[in-house]
């Protein structure tokens, strides 16, 4: 039986259209998910847009439309990164769509009785966060996410148990039974699992919901809380609600790709949801930092915002591919700026890869020559770095390759060569450029797939430029 793949990415708020951050989680989601259909497995790969956060209310009242309304806006523009960047989702799954509410409240009354209690509660509460934060989160007194005060929030919600599943989770992260990569985030929750958990709210008045989100079931004046709500598109997406075939075939998911900022909730709300509903755990969590812009944290008030249909509209989809995955380390934060992806474009993608198959394609005109079929294979060195989620390090193997080439060609000098050697040195070349494509089909699969057709041969022409110089 071929082996299947299930992947995730968080799904965003859509309070706003989607930036440079999400388009670096989705790319590197997307090129792990082609990777593994590469490898022949059977791939699910599963995004969404997250519309019942309290966020989406308030920019909606902010621009004096209905909240559906902006929600239906934004999450269409979520969706149109599917052809700006080029993904393979297979599913896009919105939280306020009838699957996901019957889904969030099936799992809400799957969990077991005396998990999901009811009581009064004061807290600390940050909207941009949707979470209340206890003191020693704060710092100044404001949240060090978003440099704001919290709210005080008086009210009766229902809790989930957390303290009882603290052991079973610490142990459940130590001993890699749910994987979190890279390491240092592994750490994090650990020491925050630790730290000691308290009971989770899972609820707030309908109120201060402002009336949207999912009901409780059995309890139309508390909305659920809208991690709790969210988390669950994992499985609601797959029909878990109905034990449909998606949910048969491919949970538990496999890898779920996530944010820094978020790996709380899945590395720790969400297997203690999950053990309490009876339900198998996901078995990977790779978490991703930030993109800073210029330098700084992307922000709507600094006015740094990179709009990616721009981007891609002026560059191209591949070569901002290529940057995210190259040039923003797959373990940590990166900076995007214009200057430095003009700089990697023109070195790494005109100079480098777009040069080298110029160069061969032109010395194989030249040649008239016959070139046969060969087998290309995924390099063992990619191969290994994509297990890791190593994209920087995948593709830094690939540009080694294509300079091995560059200096081939420098070495032979093969426009000063007899026909017969000519041809020896070209098959050699390439072969190598089909071999460098083919292990190119995750990351750049546009580019991956022009190149092959044209190196495929037995005929090899010029062609226009991969990738035009850019001033
Ligand atoms: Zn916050």
């Amino acid at each position: 039986m071929t082996k299947k793949f299930y992947i995730t990415t968080a799904i965003p708020y859509v309070n706003a259209e989607p930036h440079i951050g999400f388009s670096l989680e989705i790319v590197q989601t997307d090129t792990i998910a082609r990777y593994h259909r590469f490898l022949g497995e059977d791939v699910y790969f599963l995004t969404g847009s997250d519309e019942n956060a309290l966020k989406n209310v308030q920019a909606a009242e902010e621009q004096g439309i209905l909240v559906k309304k902006l929600v239906d806006k934004n999450s269409d523009k979520f969706y149109q990164l599917k052809d700006a960047l080029n993904l393979s989702f297979d599913d896009f799954i919105r939280t306020t769509e009838k699957r996901h509410i019957e889904g969030a409240q099936a799992l809400w009354k799957a969990c077991k009785k005396e998990d999901i209690y009811k009581k009064k509660y004061k807290g600390l509460y940050c909207v941009g966060c949707e979470v209340f934060l206890t003191e020693k989160d704060l710092v100044d007194g404001k949240c060090p996410e978003h440099k704001n005060k919290p709210e005080v929030v008086e009210e009766e919600n229902y809790f989930f148990r957390l303290s009882k599943y603290q052991d079973w989770l610490e142990k459940l992260i130590t001993t890699n039974e749910l994987k979190i990569i890279p390491r240092t985030r592994k750490n994090e929750v650990l020491a925050f699992i630790r730290q000691g958990l308290e009971d989770l709210s899972i609820s707030r008045t309908r109120e201060r919901a402002h009336g949207w989100g999912i009901p409780v079931p059995g309890d139309p004046n508390q909305i659920i809380y809208v991690w709790f709500d969210a988390l669950a598109n994992y499985i609601t997406a797959l029909d878990w609600q109905h034990k449909g075939k998606l949910y048969q075939k491919y949970w538990p998911a496999d890898v779920h790709v996530i944010g820094k900022g978020i790996t709380r909730f899945h590395a720790i709300y969400w297997p203690a949801m999950l053990k309490s509903a009876g339900i198998p755990l996901p078995k990977t969590e790779f978490v991703h930092g930030y993109i800073t812009v210029e330098g700084e944290k992307i922000s709507k008030s600094l006015g740094n915002v990179i709009d990616p249909f721009d981007l891609v509209k002026k560059y191209g989809t591949d070569p901002i591919r290529y940057y995210l995955l190259r040039e923003i380390p797959a373990y940590g934060d990166g900076d995007f700026s214009i200057q430095r992806f003009k700089e990697v474009y023109n070195a790494n993608l005109a100079n480098g890869l777009g040069n080298l198959v110029a160069r061969v394609a032109k010395l194989c005109e030249k040649s008239s020559s016959n070139f046969k079929a060969t087998k290309s294979q995924i390099y063992p060195q990619v191969k290994q770095s994509l297990n890791k989620f190593l994209f920087d390090e995948a593709l830094s193997f690939v540009w080694k390759e294509i300079s091995v080439c560059d200096r081939v060609i420098d070495r032979e000098k093969p426009w000063e060569l007899s026909n017969k050697k000519l041809k020896t040195v070209l098959e050699k070349l390439v072969k190598e450029i089909r071999q460098i494509s083919y292990n190119l089909q995750p990351f750049l699969p546009e580019t991956a797939e022009k190149i092959e057709k044209q190196v495929k041969g037995p005929k090899i022409k010029s062609e226009k430029p991969l990738f035009p110089r850019l001033k």
